[in-house]
């Protein structure tokens, strides 16, 4: 499970030039003309063989910026704003003064007009002399709508990613029908190539991310059906659920609202938020407990993690499984 991805022929050359398939599913759907644009992350050295390969497959390319990423905490404390921060943080250099290991920013779409938009709104926050340039929230909703998300979701998403005050991903559980989660809209697997959305829905029911999700599908299974198989097998894995950058996959079943596995997978990107994967390995179920999540070998409680308030990045621990 989750090993990266090598499709047998349409768009081997993006895996083969990255490294990695993540957004994999994305090129694609952009190659078949269903997602107006994406934005993706080149190392500099490999940018010109990249613009050559989007060439081959009709496609234009748009480089931003590079970013030299470095950690939240390397950031001086002084800077106004800095707790508004995004996850993503970096030194911006101009594209002809290159650092090591430094990747280039770029947009990738199918027509100009689409690029053109999806640079003029798709711009990250910046720190000019010492204070947090935020981005007005309508750039943020354009850009949105220049990915091709829904209008529903796009509005969702501005109502609740707000770190300091909510847990995005529970609050789109409260805003879904009970029981009503179809794999089609699972969206936790989006930065581990399994996936056929990358944003999140405003339900894991969403009608638009649905239907948005049935065409790329179609799409993909009319060139690489081993991946479409391959996605849908992850998009059911059960999962447990603490907040944006920290959740798990299963291999294994639900019953009663207990998770019984054999294998744990850590799949929220942040290895530094990967607490519970050693313990998780040790047990063969896991279920909560109000807000506490208690892990299990052959019956007998081997670990309680205590729900703990955080004023950011809140967590309310949730299980689920898409069908
Ligand atoms: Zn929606």
């Amino acid at each position: 499970m989750f090993e990266p991805f090598l499709p047998k022929k349409f768009c081997r050359e993006f895996v083969e030039i990255k490294g990695y398939s993540g957004q994999l599913v994305m090129i694609m759907a952009t190659i078949k003309g269903i997602k107006p644009c994406m934005d993706d992350w080149i190392p500099v050295n490999r940018l010109k063989a990249y613009n050559n390969i989007c060439a081959s497959y009709g496609l234009f390319v748009e480089p931003d910026t590079i970013f030299d990423v470095v950690k939240k905490t390397d950031l001086p404390m002084g800077i106004v704003g800095r707790e508004r921060l995004t996850t993503t943080t970096a030194f911006g250099l101009p594209l002809n003064q290159p650092r090591v290991n430094s990747a280039v920013h770029v947009f990738v779409a199918k027509t100009k007009n689409n690029l053109d938009k999806a640079l003029r709104n798709g711009w990250y926050p910046l720190i000019i002399k010492n204070r947090v340039i935020d981005k007005p929230l309508i750039d943020a909703f354009k850009f949105g709508h220049d990915l091709g998300y829904p209008a529903c979701c796009v509005a969702f998403f501005r109502k609740y990613n707000n770190w300091n005050k909510y847990s995005h991903l529970y609050e789109i559980l409260k805003n879904t029908p009970q029981g009503k989660h179809p794999f089609l809209c699972n969206p936790f697997t989006k930065d581990v190539t399994y996936s056929y959305i990358y944003h999140m829905p405003c339900s894991y029911d969403c009608a638009k991310t649905l239907s948005l999700t049935k065409k790329i599908r179609s799409a993909i299974y009319e060139e690489e059906p081993e991946l479409v198989r391959n996605i849908d097998r992850h998009l059911k894995l059960p999962l447990l659920v603490f907040y944006e950058r920290k959740f798990y996959a299963f291999e294994g079943e639900i019953k009663n609202k207990r998770i019984y596995y054999k294998n744990v997978y850590f799949i929220g990107q942040m290895p530094e938020n990967n607490l519970y994967e050693a313990d998780l390995k040790r047990g063969d179920c896991v279920f909560l407990e109000g807000k506490d999540t208690v892990i299990l070998k052959r019956g007998r409680a081997i670990k309680r993690i205590k729900w703990q308030k955080k004023q950011f990045a809140p967590e309310t621990p949730f299980i689920i499984q898409f069908n």
